[in-house]
């Protein structure tokens, strides 16, 4: 009923991402959150790709130099949203029923307020920009990838995988722990950036290794910022 009500709002129009031009390659960048882009100087590699794809709070604004300014892609879940400029696709990522439901509410009647924390009441985003992570492409990672460690993939994991169903060429940045292990952020001083690892809910190991793997197979480039 949820998913009913959901694509009677938004058309979820996937089929741009799958449209290809086959003389010519795509590239990808990913750019996660990590602190390491801090004075990395990547700005104008990021920005020449085709696609940028960013995450959860990642702001540009003040960063351009080191994370660049393009935004193709913007990977969210409801707890994680921030105001996007008009020409960016947001990908919602489902992590249960209610985010589904959040979408819903955001465009419309304004209902829902909280889900574990307070979330928008209202977004500004045209409904043709809104695109759904598929909840079994979620279930993809964490079997196949992830071979269930942790509790679910991170945002960064399932934006990485992502990209190598759709993209010619992977350039990840901006990922890697701080050397406690805490997933620090390039703009802020975090202090939940350990969070993840206390509750056990992202593997931050075993995720780091995947991308560390498919690197060194050339299946992506990994560029490890400072
Ligand atoms: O902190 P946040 O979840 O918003 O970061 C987005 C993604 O970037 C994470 O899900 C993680 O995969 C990656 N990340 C990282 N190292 C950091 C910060 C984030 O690999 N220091």
């Amino acid at each position: 009923d949820t998913i009913k009500e959901l694509f009677e709002i938004i058309p979820g129009d996937g089929e741009q991402l799958l449209e290809r031009d086959a003389s010519q390659c795509r590239r990808c960048a990913v750019v996660g959150n990590s602190g390491n882009l801090r004075q990395s100087q990547y700005g104008q590699d990021i920005d020449a790709h085709d696609f940028v794809l960013r995450m959860n709070r990642a702001p540009t604004a003040g960063f351009e130099s080191d994370v660049g300014s393009k935004t193709t892609h913007h990977l969210v879940y409801p707890e994680s949203f921030r105001d996007l400029a008009e020409n960016v696709s947001m990908i919602v990522i489902p992590f249960k029923t209610l985010d589904l439901r959040w979408i819903v509410s955001a465009l419309t009647t304004g209902t829902i307020n909280f889900t574990y924390v307070p979330v928008p009441r209202k977004i500004k985003v045209k409904r043709d920009k809104i695109l759904v992570y598929h909840p079994v492409f979620i279930k993809y990672v964490y079997d196949h990838w992830l071979q269930n460690h942790g509790r679910y993939p991170s945002t960064g994991i399932l934006s990485v995988i992502f990209a190598l169903h759709l993209c010619d060429e992977v350039d990840v940045y901006g990922f890697g722990a701080d050397s406690n292990g805490n997933w620090h952020h390039y703009w802020e001083n975090n202090a939940s950036g350990g969070a993840f690892r206390k509750t056990m809910v992202h593997d931050g190991d075993f995720e780091s290794n995947i991308t560390l793997t498919l690197a060194s197979i050339d299946k992506i480039r990994f560029f490890k910022g400072r």
